[in-house]
């Protein structure tokens, strides 16, 4: 919405060009705003977190979010192709079983800088922030009596892959691969028994090939062989922030163009006036 009026509004200014240098002042100016806010907004956590006695929980956030997202990409969509097949409770992927999922739910990304509170409706400037606000304002409202930590299944789910930016690392220790391997087929057969019938069965097959296969210290399988859901949003904002940085490009070089093309006009008429003078005899 607001990129397509920038566009038109662009469009409409191609002949104004000045436009260009107040467009750049604009974008600084937000973006030392946003730091400023940032500033005021980490002086108030400090205190919040001074004057909040939040308990400490040993389940990383982070981690936990990781292993949702890789849930959400790699095994979400598999799932339901399989029509009516629903994951158990004691199943330790199923929802219920993430400790913060239900702070993710109320955490709303209203643009690139504001994150809001669904259970307070305060504003932040990161992620981290709203992070930490949870932490030490709604922290009453985990469960924590169960344990149910997404991130402990990391392991299985390959966290360390997506979070490193897909770096394998140098060293692999048998042990802890092993491990991992053992960990993630509990999974598979917890999630998806395959006493349940086809589908259960197929999502069995599915799981060991996207995420157990790869724990070995060969090296020559990688996660998540058979992909995963497209990445659209990313994409797309990738797009429109190109198309941002190229516009005033274009409008400066079509600018450009014009005047060239002007001054090349003028030398012409000058040319053909001078040329229809009468020569003084
Ligand atoms: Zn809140």
């Amino acid at each position: 919405m607001r990129l397509c009026r920038f566009a038109t509004s662009m469009g409409r200014l191609g002949e104004s060009l000045p436009v260009i240098p107040l467009l750049f002042a604009l974008l600084l100016l937000h973006q030392s705003l946003s730091q400023g806010l940032e500033e005021s907004e980490s002086t108030r956590l400090v205190n919040e977190e001074v004057g909040g006695s939040a308990p400490e929980i040993h389940c990383s956030r982070e981690r936990s979010r990781a292993a949702w997202q890789i849930i959400q990409d790699y095994l979400t969509p598999f799932v339901e192709r399989e029509r009516g097949y629903q994951i158990p409770k004691t199943c330790r992927l199923h929802p219920d079983n993430d400790l913060y999922r239900d702070q993710e739910l109320h955490k709303i990304h209203v643009d690139v800088f504001e994150w809001k509170c669904g259970y307070c409706k305060k504003s932040f400037n990161e992620e981290k922030f709203i992070d930490k606000h949870f932490a030490t304002r709604h922290y009453n409202l985990l469960n924590t009596t169960d344990t149910k930590c997404l991130a402990d299944l990391c392991g299985a789910l390959h966290c360390d892959f997506v979070l490193s930016s897909k770096k394998p690392k140098s060293k692999c220790n048998p042990a802890a691969v092993a491990k991992n391997r053992h960990l993630c087929e509990s999974v598979a057969n917890n999630c998806f028994p395959v006493s349940q019938g086809p589908a259960a069965s197929r999502l069995h097959e599915h799981f060991l090939r996207q995420f157990c296969d790869a724990h070995t210290c060969t090296g020559k399988d990688k996660p998540f062989p058979k992909g995963g859901k497209k990445r659209s949003g990313v994409f797309y904002l990738a797009i429109s922030i190109l198309t941002l940085m190229l516009l005033p490009l274009f409008y400066l070089l079509v600018f450009l163009h014009q005047r060239e093309k002007r001054s090349g006009t003028q030398e012409l008429r000058r040319i053909i006036k001078s040329g229809k003078k009468p020569k003084p005899s």
